[in-house]
């Protein structure tokens, strides 16, 4: 449905805005002129990847990692609970860096047209998107070593958020400019590549009780649906999609200007399809 497609695209706009929003006003209320309804809030209270890192600490210390909120926590319990059912919708609907480089995106889109985010062939982009864990395994641990947030030097999504404060060192400014540029040519390159709490996030694809299913019966092996996947994947060869780069963004699903017959990708736990069948 085209309906799916617009809610999501307006979800995304309000939760950057209100990203933003929260992130200047924290600014303003450090120097007294904030509004005090979100005077409590930084950047990092409304991060569900605090509750992650500073896990460590808190089963084995009872302490929270500097900076890091309770809200955190009960963020990230919120975010799992949504993707054990659905799979990554935090990525696909929530994250305002997500958003921030689907906006890059169309530039490159208007740039390269149908070329753009097909220019490194998947059977070796596959792995490439490994890499994601080994930026997760070091954050994880060096957070737990140091008992510091690691990755704030090098988080793109916290450069973009808190860029006037200050606050941003030289390779925050580096890897942002880097994702910046990445975008105009590859979809969602962070997300991909390099975001710690997506590949915690993806590995709930594996086993979501909501996954996305192919009907192989009707499916006329068009590939409309390969080839309107952010994240590249070969929907139209899967029967279930588990990749652990799906966003849940339901784009393949939109019936109206994608998958050309209706019902044939379709977000479905086993004991409905037992039910249809
Ligand atoms: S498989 Fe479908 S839901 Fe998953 S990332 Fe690709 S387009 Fe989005
Ligand atoms: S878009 Fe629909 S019909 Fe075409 S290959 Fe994908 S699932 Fe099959």
């Amino acid at each position: 449905m085209k309906k799916k497609k617009t809610i999501r695209k307006w979800v995304q706009l309000v939760l950057f805005l209100l990203i933003a929003a929260i992130s200047v006003n924290h600014t303003l209320v450090e120097s007294g002129k904030g509004v005090t309804f979100f005077s409590t809030a930084s950047l990092h209270a409304v991060c569900p990847f605090g509750g992650v890192v500073t896990i460590y600490h808190l089963l084995g210390l009872g302490t929270f990692v500097k900076k890091i909120h309770p809200s955190s926590v009960v963020l990230m319990i919120v975010v799992f609970s949504s993707a054990i059912l659905l799979g990554p919708l935090f990525c696909g609907w929530i994250c305002p860096f997500g958003t921030f480089q689907e906006w890059i995106g169309k530039i490159g889109k208007k740039l390269f047209k149908k070329k753009y985010n097909r220019f490194i062939p998947y059977k070796y982009d596959r792995y490439l998107r490994f890499l994601r864990y080994v930026v997760l395994a070091w954050v994880l641990y060096m957070t737990a070593v140091t008992g510091k947030l690691i990755f704030q030097d090098y988080d793109p999504y916290f450069t973009l958020f808190q860029f006037w404060t200050g606050e941003i060192a030289i390779s925050g400014f580096i890897t942002l400019g880097l994702v910046i540029l990445l975008s105009l040519f590859v979809e969602r390159p962070f997300c991909k590549y390099a975001c710690p709490y997506g590949a915690v996030l993806g590995i709930f694809n594996l086993f979501r009780i909501i996954p996305l299913r192919r009907n192989e019966t009707i499916c006329i092996n068009c590939k409309a649906c390969d080839r309107v996947c952010p994240m590249n994947l070969p929907v139209s060869t899967s029967r279930i999609v588990r990749d652990h780069q799906c966003i849940s963004c339901y784009e393949c699903t939109d019936t109206d200007g994608v998958c050309p017959v209706e019902n044939t990708l379709a977000f479905q736990s086993s004991r409905y399809k037992e039910a249809v069948k």
